[in-house]
């Protein structure tokens, strides 16, 4: 087992979150390049995607996540634990009662609609809400996706502009080879974001 605070500001993991900051910015890009070709803009709304159960399989959006946790203040962190130590229970508790309807519930993170670590969020944060495909290796076609209910209900009416998430998956998929390497990980992990933020050990080999 290793602190995930500790590995967060590690030297060797260093050039890999470097790349994978650059990575995020990439995906920023092509969201906003492809929202403004519909005129879509997230402004908020009932249906918030902050409120939906995304599971995370990556130590490299792990550790950056923790990496901007680190820095806020001591109260603040304490706070947003208690919110994620609720989210998970709840999360527990609903699996223990074999319940299968969607898992909704506010992500920890997110304060008064906003996300308070809104520059270190995961790539699933940031490429929800857009029409998209996905062509991966091994797999016999490419998968379309829909877009979010606000976007249906905004830009439905409009021809589907391409949205590839095929280059980041693949990406991001790269990244992630290279961080199980450095940690000595055998396996994917498979957390939400409060999972994220209340685990403090990483396992390893
Ligand atoms: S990490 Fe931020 S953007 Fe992602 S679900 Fe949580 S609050 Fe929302």
């Amino acid at each position: 087992m290793a602190s995930v605070d500790r590995l967060a500001f590690d030297q060797a993991l260093k050039p890999l979150l470097g790349d994978l900051e650059q990575l995020y910015e990439e995906m920023d890009r092509e969201y906003a390049r492809v929202a403004a070709r519909y005129g879509f803009q997230c402004t908020g709304c009932i249906d918030n995607c902050c409120l939906s159960r995304f599971y995370h399989y990556t130590y490299s959006e792990y550790i950056y996540l923790r990496r901007g946790f680190a820095q806020l203040s001591q109260q603040k962190r304490a706070e947003v634990r208690k919110r994620a130590e609720k989210y998970v229970e709840a999360l527990e508790q609903r699996g223990s009662q074999g319940d299968d309807s969607p898992f909704r519930m506010m992500c920890p993170l997110n304060e008064s609609g906003l996300c308070i670590l809104y520059s270190r969020r995961p790539m699933i944060c940031r490429l929800h809400g857009l029409p998209h495909e996905l062509a991966l290796p091994g797999r016999p076609k490419t998968v379309f996706g829909p877009g979010c209910h606000e976007f249906a209900e905004k830009c439905g009416h409009l021809p589907y502009y391409p949205f590839d998430r095929t280059r980041f998956y693949m990406c991001m998929s790269e990244l992630e080879a290279g961080a199980r390497k450095i940690l000595g990980a055998s396996q994917k992990p498979k957390k939400t974001v409060a999972h994220m933020l209340i685990c403090d050990e990483v396992e390893r080999l």
